[in-house]
């Protein structure tokens, strides 16, 4: 019997591997609607880099499906329940998402299409193994990384096989509608977003390119080169996974394909697949702690006093502190929509513990400019940059900039490019300027407090103010 569904696209931008576009598909003609919503998720509403993003990858799924996609802006589920009283569906589909606004909604939104009578159904789209499936024996949460990696994921069963596109796809249109992408105004009038568009290739061709060219050339030594800012060696598929133009199945599956093949060692793989553990991980957090955004995973971090300080934070923002690897990294997250995962870790260190910022700032800027700003992934981290997340990084690991810059960025081709005022520095004074002779200032072009800042805090006081601050915490918790 064939039935007539209404599937909602979400963060599951993509035909190929998408199990409830795929379930839709099977049963009958589908009206495949995106609803833009800025009022559910409250202070969860997405930042301006991912609503470039999204506007460009919606443009490209609108033809993947011959402009039959329908758009709508406003509250999701009023428009969904609207659409259940003007036209006839037998059943309603959607991949599950796992941001805590967007679970309450789901929950109070299937319950009420059920009393309709309607049939509702959601899939897995977006995560190898789902936070309700992996827990501990005694059924707690892990809250340690390796242990939900090696015993919860790996031992439970293997992710599912991808699936294709559905052969057979009967789109209907919604004559009511008239709302189009540009309605949406994605897009803000200031372009500040043009510096970003050469960097990517959005939507699924772009994800699907970008995976054939890391697996050609990145995932080898992915291991060791994954550090190395400067170099090819990390996939950049985040903003493609966040919106699930790509599946981490597909990504998966083309793992293992190569292991297969054994062209490649095994270590790198191994590594590489960790990482997806990774994205693994925070969903599981997130979902089983929905206060992990705003809340102190470790509640002692509740008592640490941190600074307020606007100019410093507006420093760290521009990209503008003096320590070049910071303001290159906080370039290029502004540049590009991106930054590469070390420097994440070094200008958010120095964030928390060298200026003794709140992690929320950082983790709202990051949520504003990164196109791969994810709750899950963005959260966790920032909370394991603080030190208060699970499994996070000891209070007293305070990254160096100065010799982070430096092992990381040797031939500092990667500080260069973002921080190019710098650029004719000699290696040995690039990470360090101040410490450079006048002459070799002067040769450089460079004036210290006028063409590049000095440094905006000391560094080796505010370590020390941090670490006191910090190892009180300890004490008071003990
Ligand atoms: C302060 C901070 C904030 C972050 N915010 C985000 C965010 O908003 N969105 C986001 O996707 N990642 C975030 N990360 C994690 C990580 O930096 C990015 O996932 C990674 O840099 C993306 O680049 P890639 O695709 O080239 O990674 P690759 O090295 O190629 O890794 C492949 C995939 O694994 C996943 N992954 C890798 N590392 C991590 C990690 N540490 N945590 C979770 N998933 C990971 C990503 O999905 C990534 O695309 C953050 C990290 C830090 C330190």
């Amino acid at each position: 019997m064939t039935q007539k569904t209404l599937f909602c696209f979400r963060q599951d931008l993509r035909l190929t591997d998408n199990p409830s576009f795929y379930a839709a598909c099977q049963n009958g003609p589908v009206m495949a609607i995106y609803i833009l919503d800025d009022i559910t998720p409250q202070s969860f509403k997405m930042g301006g880099a991912s609503r470039w993003w999204l506007h460009h990858s919606l443009s490209m799924l609108e033809k993947q499906l011959d402009y039959q996609l329908n758009f709508y802006q406003g509250r999701s589920q009023d428009i969904i329940l609207g659409l259940l009283e003007e036209q006839k569906f037998d059943a309603i589909y959607w991949n599950r998402c796992y941001e805590p606004w967007r679970m309450a909604h789901d929950a109070d939104t299937k319950a009420k299409i059920l009393k309709r009578g309607v049939d509702c159904k959601s899939f897995n789209g977006s995560l190898l193994w789902e936070p309700m499936d992996v827990v501990k024996s005694d059924g707690t949460p892990y809250k340690v990384f390796t242990p939900f990696y090696r015993n919860g994921c790996l031992k439970a069963r293997l992710p599912r096989h991808p699936l294709e596109k559905p052969a057979k796809v009967d789109l209907i249109k919604d004559n009511n509608n008239s709302t189009e992408l540009k309605d949406l105004n994605l897009l803000d009038p200031i372009k500040w977003y043009s510096s970003m568009e050469p960097h990517w290739t959005i939507g699924e061709e772009g994800a699907q390119a970008r995976l054939k060219t890391f697996l050609d050339s990145g995932l080898q030594n992915y291991k060791e080169g994954r550090d190395f800012p400067a170099k090819n060696h990390v996939s950049r598929l985040s903003p493609h996974l966040h919106f699930g133009e790509i599946s981490p199945h597909q990504v998966w599956s083309a793992i293992q394909a190569i292991t297969i093949e054994g062209t490649l060692s095994l270590t790198d793989i191994d590594h590489f697949r960790s990482e997806l553990g990774w994205r693994e991980f925070s969903y599981s957090l997130l979902y089983h702690f929905p206060d992990l955004p705003r809340q102190n995973f470790q509640k002692k971090f509740d008592a640490f006093s941190w600074q307020t300080n606007s100019e410093l934070l507006r420093a760290w923002q521009r990209g503008k502190t003096g320590y070049p690897i910071v303001d290159a990294g906080m370039r290029e997250l502004w540049q590009t929509g991106y930054m590469h995962n070390r420097v994440r870790m070094i200008t958010g260190s120095f964030l928390v513990k060298n200026l003794l910022l709140h992690w929320h700032h950082g983790e709202d800027w990051f949520w504003d400019c990164l196109v791969d700003a994810d709750l899950a992934s963005n959260s966790a981290s920032w909370q394991w940059i603080a030190g208060s997340g699970a499994d996070a990084a000891p209070y007293f690991r305070i990254f160096n900039p100065v010799t982070q810059g430096e092992k990381f960025d040797p031939q500092g081709m990667y500080t260069r490019k973002f921080v190019p005022e710098l650029a004719q520095l000699p290696d040995r004074y690039l990470f360090k300027p101040w410490e450079a002779p006048e002459s070799i200032l002067k040769t450089a072009g460079v004036v210290l407090g006028e063409t590049y800042p000095k440094p905006i805090v000391d560094l080796k006081k505010s370590r020390m103010t941090a670490l006191e601050a910090f190892s009180l915490l300890s004490r008071g918790a003990s």
